[in-house]
């Protein structure tokens, strides 16, 4: 079968990486596609989109982190959570039980050393041939950058966040 998936990545400084995703998760759902999200790094907190996602059928979504790495005694524990939470991801792209797989944060893991890019090169490549995955995050890796077929820089014009406007329901979770 020929491939009709693509890769495709959200990366830069600026917001609407995981926003952008979600629009396509969104499109996906309204052909009937099937969706699969898997969170790398956020922790449960109350995120809206997936309070959200869990009332929507054809959507399913893993939360594979503990918040973001701030702590350096926690590293170890971090490790394992994203190693397993890409065992995960693994599971679900081989599965061919999807139509698009989101990987959100995922760049920080090669980036934080948690996981070798060639393991994501890899899982890429083995994917079913209807299979779309998009991967988000800053610092893509340039390895992920060659084999993606879209890839999209968000650059920050400005943030409230700068002006000490704090994170919104609703608009930042
Ligand atoms: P979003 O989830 O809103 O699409 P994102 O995925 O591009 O944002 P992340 O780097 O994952 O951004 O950011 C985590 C949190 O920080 C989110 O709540 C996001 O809205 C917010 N954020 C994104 N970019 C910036 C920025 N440049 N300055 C401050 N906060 C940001
Ligand atoms: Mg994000």
């Amino acid at each position: 079968m020929s491939r009709t998936g693509r890769v495709i990545i959200n990366t830069g400084l600026g917001k609407g990486k995981t926003t952008a995703a979600l629009g396509t998760a969104f499109r996906a759902l309204g052909h009937g596609h099937r969706v699969c999200v898997i969170q790398f790094i956020k922790g449960e907190g109350v995120y809206g989109e997936r309070v959200f996602a869990e009332t929507i059928p054809g959507c399913e979504w893993h939360v594979c982190g503990k918040g973001f790495v701030f702590n350096r005694e926690r590293i170890e524990e971090d490790r394992t959570v994203a190693r397993q939470g890409f065992a995960l991801a693994k599971e679900k792209m081989t599965s061919d039980a999807y139509d698009l797989v989101i990987l959100d944060e995922l760049t920080y893991l090669p980036h934080f050393g948690f996981l070798d890019v060639e393991e994501i090169v890899a899982a890429i490549h083995d994917r079913p041939p209807r299979l779309t995955v998009i991967i988000t995050g800053r610092n893509a890796p340039p390895e992920l950058i060659a084999v993606a077929d879209t890839v999209t820089e968000m650059n920050v014009v400005k943030h409230a966040f700068a002006d000490g406007v704090k994170a919104q329901k609703g608009v930042e979770f």
